[in-house]
């Protein structure tokens, strides 16, 4: 172990964990019980999986998170986890439209009743999804501040009826409202993605952009933007965006000057903690204590939470 790893990390920030990968595995095998969900043997992200079989994981824990019990239980249950990991600015992200347990309302107040001001809400639109969803989203949003932003997950495939451009309106309502605008783009695809989510969606944020750099336009312009990047090292190696943690760009953005933190994206399914992360993050070639101590100040910074 060398002097950096020891040293002593700082007040966390994690502004990208998602609910549904984050429960607790005991509280999940608890909910599953009385439902009769098998839960399989192998329910975590490993190498190279590939995004497709690393999205499937989430309908496992789903079937045991339909109504708002569950969901404030695993939000206050998150939120504990991440004060324990030494997490300060924390923001749950996750689908409400995938649980159908309560009306959508019901399924936000119970995640913004279980964080308990501990963590900011971020209610995620699935590549596909219709447009309609996210003026919902706003809807919603406009008479709970514990909502702070909207986020477009998953991936896109050529099979939906819907791409980024129709989720303009939507997009250009949130920003007119100052609700938070986050995107997951150019997580192992090419970087016009991240582009259109800047441009088209006004995103302030970018999940992953682990392609980023193979672009130098669209690398200036995060960079004139001041476009947060939620660096996501252990997942993106478990989806194959990137070959190892060794190998993600985290260091060489801070070197440019792009604002970049470090998030857990899954605890359960990436089986990290977000004083791991960070500890992975500081691992990676390139990086200094200093490098971190610039992501962990911008992580706590670009928070949406209100
Ligand atoms: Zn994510």
């Amino acid at each position: 172990m060398t002097q950096s790893d020891r040293e002593q990390l700082p007040a966390l920030p994690d502004l990208h964990r998602h609910l549904d990968g984050s429960l607790r595995i005991e509280t999940l095998q608890e909910l599953a019980e009385p439902l009769g969900v098998t839960i399989p043997d192998e329910l975590h992200f490993s190498p190279g999986m590939g995004l497709d079989a690393a999205l499937g994981l989430f309908d496992v824990t789903l079937a045991v998170l339909q109504t708002p019990q569950a969901v404030e239980r695993v939000a206050r249950e998150i939120s504990e986890d991440a004060r324990a990991e030494g997490v300060t600015t924390l923001e749950i992200r996750y689908a409400p439209q995938q649980h159908h347990g309560a009306a959508m309302e019901e399924i936000v107040d119970a995640s913004i009743s279980g964080a308990q001001d501990r963590a900011g809400i971020i209610l995620c639109g699935l590549y596909g999804d219709p447009p309609e969803l996210f003026d919902r989203f706003l809807d919603i949003a406009c008479t709970r501040p514990g909502v702070c932003a909207i986020d477009i997950a998953g991936g896109p495939h050529s099979g939906h009826d819907f791409r980024m451009d129709d989720y303009a309106p939507a997009f250009a309502r949130a920003r007119d409202l100052a609700i938070g605008r986050t995107v997951h783009a150019g997580e192992g695809r090419p970087p016009a993605e991240i582009r259109t989510a800047i441009e088209v969606l006004h995103a302030q944020r970018i999940g992953h952009g682990t392609t980023l750099l193979d672009d130098a336009e669209v690398t200036e312009l995060v960079i004139e933007q001041e476009i947060v990047i939620e660096a996501c090292p252990t997942s993106n190696w478990h989806t194959g965006a990137i070959a190892a943690v060794a190998d993600h760009p985290l260091p060489r953005w801070l070197n440019l000057g792009i604002q970049a933190c470090v998030n857990t994206d899954n605890t359960l399914f990436s089986q990290v903690n977000s004083s791991q992360e960070h500890r992975r993050a500081l691992g990676i070639p390139g990086m200094t204590p200093a490098a971190l101590r610039a992501a962990i100040a911008c992580g706590h910074r670009a928070a949406f939470s209100r």
